[in-house]
Order: C-alpha cells, then structure tokens, then sequence
C-alpha cells in the first residue's frame, strides 16, 4: 500500500494526550502553524475510530459546540484530512490493533469543505489507499442541503446527520444553519434522495440536553420526523466545556427517551462520553482563543433549564 511507504509532509505531530479511558488526542501542527485535533478511540469490541478534522475552526457555530466558538479559520487540505488517519495507524495499530473505523467528526464541518472531503474520503476507500470500507468511514454534517445532495450522489460512504432537536424553534436556536434549512428541507431532502439510494442507511445523530430537547414529546416528535427516512439513531450524552451553559441529560432519562424510540421500531444507540477528561470527546475540539463567535439570544421558556 502506497501510505506504508509515503513520506507524510501536510502534518507535524505536535503533542498526544492520553485521557483515562484510552482514548488519545493528537495534536498536528500544519505548515501555517495552525492546530488541528484527531481523537483515536479504541473499543472493546476490536474496533478503533480515528475521528479526522476537516476544518480549523467551524463556522456553523452550533451553540453546545466548544469547536463552534472559534469560528471558521481555515478549510484543511485532501492530504491534511487523509494524513490523520495515516498517522493514527502508525502510531497506534502496535497497541490497539488495526483501526477500523474513519470518523469525520472532528473539527470543522465536513460538507462544507465538500472538495477536500470527497476526495479525502475516496483515498480513504480506495484499494491503493488505505482501503476502508466504505461503510467503515462516515461523514458528518449539521445539515448543509445542497451538499448532502452531492454527498450522496458521489460517495457511498455513511453520512450522518447531526438533528439535536425536533422543532424549528430549537433548531434555530442551537444550530443556526436551520434557520437556513430547516427541518421539512432537511429531512424531506433526505427522504428523497435515499429513496433512490438503495441499501442506504443514514444515521441522525442526537446530542440529549437536558431540559431542551430530551423531552418524551420530543422522543415522540423525533420518531414521526424520520418516519420513512431508512436509518438508525445515534443518542449521544453531551460532553459540558468551559463556556457552555448546556447541562447533560442523566443518564435515566436517556434511556427513557431511548425506549420510546424503539417501541415505534427504530435502531437507536445510545454513546456514552469518550475521553472527556482530555477534551477529546466530541463537541470538545479545539483552542477558541480571544476571537470567539457570540452564543445566541436563549429563547425564554429555555432560560430555566440553563
Ligand atoms: S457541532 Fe460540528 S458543525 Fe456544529 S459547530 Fe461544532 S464542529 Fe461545527
């Protein structure tokens, strides 16, 4: 395989924290001397996810998300992105075995650097590169319409979508790209196209915030919202960082909400924290500094519950 033997240049190691759980947080250092953060997660079960940044930075400044704060500073190359996972291999196939999985969940948002992560993600899969399966690498977006429609039209491999919530209003709120695709586009869109997509799965995934969107009419809405959509749901317990009023849902309450979901015959999953002791967990990439986008106004029935 060429990435055996290919001299990496796009990316310097520059630091690896070790979180008590076994996940690590490695540190790049591009040639502009910005820092991008990779998280490699091993599983039980046999199974590693490297999880690769796409931007530094993001500018979709969704309100629970410590990477959000910082905005959107630059969109990192196709040998950027592909170097992370080279770089997790070589340096943690020896203690954790192969790594299985690709994640792109990162920093950044990946469909809007849509180019460099096509391409990223077609090397990732591709026998003369490291030769993923596709159905091992799995793109991420809070709900950029247009290039969801050019995802699925020009890669197989998973998309997941980030929903977090299941009214406009919430929507608007935590994730502001809903204000320009909201939830009908989104989900109708997605309706659509995977119904010319045959075998296709998606996976929403749910970040539980206690008093704003794990509610049991919010499990309900939820479950009416994908309705004919072919997916499985991920519920993923939200990691609290500096700056952020959000509070996690306990851990009953998920599965409450969880079991709702499954009594109308979904798939859920419910993710507990990974690596949160060394800010490796997901929402908690990156070093906002100084310059940090504004949260939004707080709806006034949702004041309470922050
Ligand atoms: S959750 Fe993802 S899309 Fe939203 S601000 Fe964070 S990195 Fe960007």
């Amino acid at each position: 395989m060429i990435t055996d033997h290919a001299d990496l240049q796009a990316l310097t190691v520059k630091d690896i924290l070790n979180a008590s759980d076994g996940t690590r947080k490695i540190l790049f250092s591009l040639e502009d001397g910005s820092v991008i953060e990779t998280v490699v997660i091993p599983c039980s079960r046999g199974r590693t996810t490297v999880c690769v940044s796409s931007q530094v930075g993001c500018a979709m400044n969704c309100q629970f998300c410590f990477t959000g704060r910082m905005g959107l500073r630059k969109h990192l190359s196709t040998a950027e992105i592909v170097e992370q996972a080279v770089f997790a291999r070589r340096l943690f196939s020896d203690e954790f075995g192969s790594i299985t999985n690709v994640v792109f969940m990162g920093m950044g948002e990946p469909l809007h650097n849509i180019d460099n992560v096509l391409k990223a993600s077609a090397i990732m899969v591709d026998e003369q590169g490291l030769h993923f399966s596709p159905r091992k690498v799995t793109v991420s977006t809070s709900g950029l319409v247009p290039q969801i429609k050019r995802f699925l039209h020009e890669s197989n491999c998973v998309l997941a979508v980030s929903l977090n919530a299941t009214t406009d209003e919430v929507r608007n709120w935590i994730m502001p790209i809903n204000r320009k695709y909201n939830l009908s586009l989104l989900l109708g869109t997605l309706r659509e196209e995977l119904r010319l997509k045959k075998k296709y799965i998606v996976f929403f995934e749910y970040v539980m915030l206690a008093g704003v969107n794990d509610s049991v009419d919010d499990a309900k809405r939820l479950a009416d919202l994908v309705r004919g959509i072919p997916c499985k749901i991920n519920l993923i317990s939200f990691n609290p960082h500096s700056g952020s009023k959000f509070k996690p849902t306990p851990d009953e309450k998920i599965i409450e909400f969880r079991n709702i979901l499954i009594q109308d015959g979904l798939v859920v999953f419910v993710r507990l924290s990974r690596g949160d002791d060394q800010m490796a967990a997901c929402g908690q990439l990156g070093e906002p500094g100084d310059y940090q986008l504004p949260l939004l106004r707080v709806p006034e029935k949702f004041q309470v519950a922050l």
